[in-house]
């Protein structure tokens, strides 16, 4: 689910995706997207409903789930998905029977209890933000190049002034991507306290997030992920490389997908070469599963067995943000050998 213009959440390539957006009215609804999918049969979700009124929500749902459980091949637990429906049964007619599905649930729809619904806002309520002035994170990044580096890739415009969103990234040289020791995980839970209203984020993209620090503590703040490892200015450049298991500690695993990422994350931190390349997103999976996600890299990388060799193949243009499109293979797959002859010895 996304509220966000540019998704944040691969809302394309899954079973159900929902977009927030708004009517001609202005009044909030939901697009709601079906059978996207990664793995072996790679799909981009399909427009079922372009805007759903707020109320309507639940009982559409349900009605996309007993349409599934009416079509659904359960008959071969291989094609038991509904994107393996979609492909045999067509997005127009799965449409026609999810709203007569819908016609029949809505008016047995009570709706949800406000009560209920007014518990769980609160618990999301947004926390006081404090009104201070930023001129100390202009001042540190007018003297501090290394500051403003990772401010320039960390930082993100928060909706509320003065405020900012702080990509922690758990992908520092020669590390596992997207691992925290549990001295790390206590470094950034006390800065969470310290400096973010408590609150931390996990994102899909293996990093972590303080969605609301005032820019006025990001130097305090900066200063005290260094000591611990964490000051990395590489979100969303080529070493911020999501990486599934794999090898490492998958059983489906047919090749490595750790010591690949690794790899190629030091090989540019080493040049360098990272800020001149600029964004760029490279994922890696250790087999045809996909749950590196390597279909929605800039540049993907599927493990695979091949004649008994742990090979790869090169996925190319894949984007799981602004275009939502699945990368395509490109050539024949390597051999380690010859994908990344440093990892081969
Ligand atoms: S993509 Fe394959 S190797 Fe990687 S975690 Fe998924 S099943 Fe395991």
């Amino acid at each position: 689910m996304t509220g966000a213009a540019v998704d944040r959440a691969v809302t394309k390539v899954h079973d159900r995706g929902i977009r927030i957006v708004r009517n001609d009215n202005g009044e909030t609804g939901y697009r709601i997207e079906i059978v996207g999918g990664l793995g072996r049969t790679p799909m981009i979700g399909q427009m079922l409903r372009d805007v759903l009124p707020k109320a309507d929500l639940l009982p559409y749902l349900e009605a996309v789930l007993s349409s599934y459980n009416l079509l659904d091949r359960r008959d071969n637990e291989y094609k038991a998905r509904i994107k393996i429906t979609l492909r045999e049964q067509g997005i127009e007619k799965i449409r026609d029977i999810v709203e007569a599905r819908f016609a029949l649930l809505r008016p047995a729809f009570q709706g949800g209890s406000d009560a209920h619904v007014a518990r769980i806002a609160a618990g999301f309520a947004a926390p006081v933000f404090r009104e201070a002035p930023t001129g100390a994170f202009e001042a540190a990044r007018a003297a501090d190049p290394v500051f403003r580096a990772w401010s320039d890739t960390k930082v993100d415009t928060h909706k509320a002034p003065g405020l900012a969103t702080v990509t922690i990234s758990l992908k520092a040289p020669g590390a596992t991507p997207g691992d925290a020791s549990a001295d790390q995980m206590r470094v950034i839970a006390d800065l969470a306290a310290r400096y973010g209203h408590g609150d931390i984020r996990v994102s899909h993209e293996q990093n972590a997030l303080l969605p609301h620090v005032h820019k006025s503590d990001l130097p305090a703040l900066f200063a005290a992920l260094k000591p611990a490892g964490l000051a990395i200015a590489n979100a969303g450049l080529i070493s911020d490389i999501i990486a599934c298991p794999g090898m490492g500690y998958c059983s489906l695993a047919t090749a490595r997908s750790i010591p690949v990422a690794k790899k190629i994350a030091e090989h540019f931190q080493a040049r360098d070469a990272e800020r001149e390349i600029d964004q760029i997103k490279v994922k890696t999976s250790g087999c045809i599963n996909a749950c590196g996600r390597h279909h929605l890299g800039h540049i993907g990388i599927p493990g695979l067995e091949k004649g008994g060799v742990e090979s790869y193949q090169i996925t190319l243009s894949g984007d799981g943000g602004r275009r939502r499109r699945s990368g395509r293979g490109r050539g024949r797959a390597l051999p380690m050998t010859r994908s990344c002859p440093r990892l081969s010895g």
